[in-house]
């Protein structure tokens, strides 16, 4: 199998680069980010407490979260692969995940992370809160806790996959093609 994890900070182009890599490498895209989303417009029990957390610009709790993720991996039998966008963002999701594939007897095979400068990602995502719905990109408020939050508890697996040797950083800064090919450049040496 080839598991990815896209890795980056919010607003640096995840969503857009996973939905290309799923294509060209005939994976599963599981975006915790979408699942949560989705199941706030359908107003599930799930959608109603993630609700609370995401509108803080904070991170839904672990249990939640992890629970969640295994659920629709579970849920995709016949996948080759997945490419994991905007998940793991904690110590605690990342040991859970390494556990819960290795019982599946497969791994991470790397974490490709997208890399944008602070200033970069604010302009991207109130760009995008005024076309996407999502409140969470309208309010810079909400944007600098995002940010913050990615600073203080996630961007520290970066350190966690490298430990593995398995941390590719990429530049995320350049026209989406440009990024792709930088993003299929490591992949296709790994495959
Ligand atoms: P971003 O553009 O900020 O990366 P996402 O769509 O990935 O946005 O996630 C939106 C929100 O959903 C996050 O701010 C967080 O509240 C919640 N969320 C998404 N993934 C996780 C996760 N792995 N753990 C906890 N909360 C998460």
């Amino acid at each position: 199998m080839l598991n990815l994890v896209l890795f980056g900070p919010p607003g640096a182009g995840k969503g857009t680069q996973s939905a290309l890599l799923i294509d060209k490498y005939n994976l599963v895209h599981l975006s915790t980010g979408d699942i949560f989303r989705y199941n706030m417009k359908e107003g599930t029990e799930l959608g109603k407490l993630a609700k609370s957390y995401i509108e803080k610009g904070a991170l839904v709790p672990d249990e939640v979260t992890i629970g969640m993720l295994e659920a629709e991996v579970n849920s995709n039998t016949e996948a080759k692969g997945f490419v994991f966008d905007g998940f793991p963002r904690t110590n605690a999701q990342a040991e859970a995940l390494d556990a819960f594939l290795s019982s599946k007897g497969t791994s991470i095979s790397a974490m490709l992370a997208l890399e944008v400068a602070e200033q970069e990602l604010v302009t991207r995502l109130l760009e995008r809160g005024k076309s996407s719905g999502r409140a969470d990109d309208q309010n810079p408020e909400i944007i600098k806790n995002r940010i913050q939050v990615y600073e203080n508890e996630t961007a520290i697996l970066k350190d966690y996959y490298a430990a593995q040797n398995k941390f590719v950083g990429v530049k995320g800064i350049g026209s989406i093609e440009s990024i792709t090919n930088s993003l299929c450049k490591v992949i296709d040496a790994l495959v």
